[in-house]
């Protein structure tokens, strides 16, 4: 006979992990329920009495059998605990969430831990599975990753026209300059473009309407890009092309695209229509730019030629 103490605390500690927040299963070696507590009924809606003596896979009939039977084997054969992280397998138990507030996730990411029970001799026949919610740290951590990935995405792009922005501009005509000093790779052309006499846009019709000319251009150089092509603001009403593998006489066969379109383009506005041109200077990068500021100073030059021969053309630097 056990002491009325020792009965009473049994009785405590039998109370608090029927209520606690945490799945505790024991299975015997055939896979069978022999222990349900209160947050397995809760979350399966299988009462414990339900429950006992049926084995786990009737139970939860889309577990993957296989997989989760060579886990429990494993920790009876190897008697230690065996884990099994939300990370790798985000659900063990095909339970329903309650606690996301976002659309992240309805099920219940878990941690699951299956620990052998020692019997008194030391032998080895029943597994118990603890089962943690991890659902508030998945969500989380999926919210901080998405905010990243935004965060990161917006450090790249120009705000206005959501092209490159100058800086990842900057980074991409590095990266092809230095990998044609190596000799790995080219042809490479540089495309300088500037609106022409775009204050005037401005002053006739206010800053906003100059704003959504700038985002239609972005639209008009983008969708003339192939993919690989890095199309960027380099700043206030002037954009830059980078056109990877691309000769000087493909660059011109671009340039001349964008200039008509933009010459036959008439952009609407509540304050009326717009026509607007475009000057367009270009560089072939080669041997004799030693520095990546002389490939851009020699599509700026270009660029100043275009616009002091009368604007709306395109130079091709020699
Ligand atoms: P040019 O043909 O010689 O290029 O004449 P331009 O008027 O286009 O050249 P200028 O460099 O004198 O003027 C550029 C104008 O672009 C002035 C500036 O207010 C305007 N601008 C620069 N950034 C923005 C912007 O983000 N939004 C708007 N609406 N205007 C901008
Ligand atoms: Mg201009
Ligand atoms: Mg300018």
């Amino acid at each position: 006979m056990m002491p009325q103490t020792e009965m009473t605390e049994l009785h405590w500690l039998f109370d608090m992990l029927q209520h606690i927040d945490v799945g505790l299963v024991v299975v015997n070696t055939k896979y069978e329920v022999e222990l349900w507590n209160g947050f397995m009924e809760n979350h399966s809606g299988v009462s414990s009495s339900n429950a006992r003596n049926c084995s786990l896979f009737d139970i939860f009939p889309t577990i993957n059998q296989s997989w989760l039977q060579h886990k429990l084997d494993n920790a009876f054969a190897l008697r230690t605990p065996i884990y099994i992280s939300w990370e790798q397998r985000a659900s063990l138990f095909p339970f329903k969430s309650y606690r996301s507030v976002t659309s992240i996730s309805d099920t219940m990411f878990q941690n699951v831990v299956i620990r052998p029970i020692n019997n008194a001799n030391g032998s080895v026949d029943h597994l118990c599975l603890v089962v943690y919610d991890l659902t508030d740290v998945a969500v989380n951590k999926a919210a901080l990753s998405a905010a990243n990935r935004k965060l990161d995405q917006m450090s790249k792009t120009d705000g206005l026209t959501e092209l490159n922005n100058r800086a990842s501009l900057d980074r991409a005509i590095k990266l092809t300059f230095d990998s044609f000093a190596v000799g790995n790779s080219g042809p490479h052309c540089l495309v300088m473009a500037d609106i022409d006499h775009f204050k005037n846009v401005n002053d006739t019709y206010g800053h906003p309407v100059g704003d959504i000319v700038l985002q239609e251009m972005a639209k008009i150089l983008s969708s003339a890009s192939r993919r690989g092509d890095f199309v960027g603001r380099y700043g206030g009403e002037e954009f830059s092309v980078l056109l990877l593998n691309t000769t000087k006489e493909g660059a011109k066969v671009y340039c001349e695209k964008i200039r008509q379109q933009v010459e036959q383009r008439v952009f609407n506005s509540n304050k009326g229509d717009i026509k607007i041109t475009v000057s367009l200077g270009c560089s072939e990068l080669g041997k004799q730019h030693s520095s990546i500021e002389q490939w851009i100073e020699s599509a700026d030059g270009a660029l100043y030629h275009a616009k002091h021969n009368g604007r709306n053309q395109t130079v091709i630097a020699d």
